[in-house]
């Protein structure tokens, strides 16, 4: 499906995790996927998305490859973001369970707790509402050591929660503020590319 005319050139953040996946949502959306492995990859960017992986490899070696400050210049620029699971913790200005130092680009105002769903085992595929998402079905939503978001700004709009179990109270696991975006899921893993159609809408909305 391409959007329209123009081919919109957004940025994967190409340190470490889930990137490949991203890379082939994009191009299933006719956008044009740039990988991000250093500062210059960031010019001309229409938008940039942070992959899911492990959020502290992730900012050790943006910090090792001295990207880490151009890429929170970039977060903070007014285009648009898409965080998933790692990628959110990196967007969150606030931390619960972080490793010693671990620092966050920030931009969106919330708390959000790391492998709070649990370890590895706790991983499950499962579906949450569709919400601003679009259509009717559910949308499949995989959880691998997911964070979930513990509070929000006021300026911050949820998305989506999810139950781990019945029994389990209703976790924040999708909020949008502006024009970033972050689910603590990965719709990159599976072929729902309702999550990523709405993040190039907000690219586009971000580019007019
Ligand atoms: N637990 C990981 C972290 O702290 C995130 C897991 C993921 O992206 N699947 O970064």
């Amino acid at each position: 499906m391409i959007l329209d005319q123009k081919q919109w050139r957004v940025g994967v953040l190409a340190l470490q995790g889930s990137v490949i996946e991203h890379v082939r949502a994009l191009q299933a959306l006719g956008a044009l996927p740039v990988e991000v492995k250093v500062s210059a990859h960031l010019q001309d960017l229409d938008g940039l998305i942070i992959p899911g992986g492990e959020s502290t490899t992730m900012y050790k070696l943006a910090r090792a490859f001295d990207l880490f400050d151009s890429l929170k210049a970039f977060v903070h620029s007014g285009k648009a973001i898409y965080g998933s699971c790692a990628g959110m913790i990196m967007l969150a200005d606030h931390i619960v369970d972080g490793i010693e130092g671990q620092e966050t680009l920030g931009g969106l105002d919330v708390v959000v707790r790391r492998n709070a769903f649990g370890r590895q085992v706790d991983s499950a595929q499962s579906f949450v509402d569709p919400g601003s998402f679009g259509g009717d079905q559910p949308l499949p939503a995989v959880f691998i050591r997911a964070p979930w978001v513990e509070s929000v700004g006021s300026g911050v709009e949820v998305l989506s929660t999810w139950q781990q179990t019945p029994q389990s109270t209703p976790r924040v696991v999708a909020v949008r503020q502006g024009p970033l975006l972050a689910t603590s899921f990965h719709p990159e893993v599976t072929d729902d590319l309702r999550v990523h159609s709405y993040f190039l809408n907000l690219v586009k909305a971000q580019t007019n």
